[in-house]
């Protein structure tokens, strides 16, 4: 069971990626996590990755493709795994479509957990942040005791600049700019699966049991 997952930052992907890795038994591959455990352990892509990172630029499209076709041929992927935030790109998708195809294997299902952007607004601009710890709370689905005081250190509340309504509508057209071809990519090859991500977490879990089998 090879899948990848879709959808808006902030409409829920990462949490039901995790909710499919506990379920299925599969691992969860974030490229981050990939990046920060070949660094860690110094292979020869770690460092590669590693001198764009120190300089702040991209990993380009052929390591990121390169680290994340190593992974997935290791064992623990044997019986599939859930990418989360990778492809993010058209040749990403091509060069993993490739990799695979090499070793008899295919993505299985593309699921993208679909939250209009009205909604994952109205989610974000209800965060709270403390100034003092850090500590995070949402003023509908997670409220501090008292309105805009932190339960743990007293410190106040506030909405981050990265949580403003303005802030999260320039980030969801970039992502939608980026995510569109992938998911015609995917719908073309057949294995593109939404799921609809308004719904309480639960339920969207739910709906990805349906498509996956139990
Ligand atoms: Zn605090």
């Amino acid at each position: 069971m090879k899948i990848i997952m879709l959808g808006a930052p902030g409409a829920g992907k990462g949490t039901q990626a995790k909710k499919i890795a506990e379920k299925y038994q599969v691992p969860h591959i974030s490229t981050g996590d990939i990046f920060r455990a070949n660094i860690k352990n110094g292979t020869e892509l770690g460092k590669k990755a590693k001198t764009f990172m120190d300089q702040g630029l991209l990993v380009p499209d052929e390591l990121v493709v390169d680290l994340v076709v190593d992974r997935v041929a290791q064992d623990d992927c044997e019986n599939g795994y859930v990418l989360d935030g990778f492809p993010r790109t058209i040749p990403q998708a091509e060069s993993l479509d490739a990799a695979l195809a090499k070793v008899g294997q295919k993505v299985d299902y593309a699921i993208d957990v679909d939250v209009p952007d009205e909604n994952i607004v109205n989610r974000m601009s209800g965060r709270r942040a403390c100034v003092g710890c850090g500590a995070t709370y949402h003023i509908k689905y997670n409220p501090p005791k008292t309105e805009d005081v932190c339960d743990i250190c007293g410190e106040k509340l506030i909405l981050r600049d990265d949580d403003k309504p303005e802030t999260v509508l320039k980030r969801l057209t970039v992502y939608h700019d980026q995510t569109q071809p992938l998911i015609d990519y995917y719908t073309k090859s057949g294995v593109l699966k939404q799921v609809d991500g308004t719904v309480d977490m639960e339920d969207v879990f739910q709906a990805i049991v349906k498509i996956l089998g139990a």
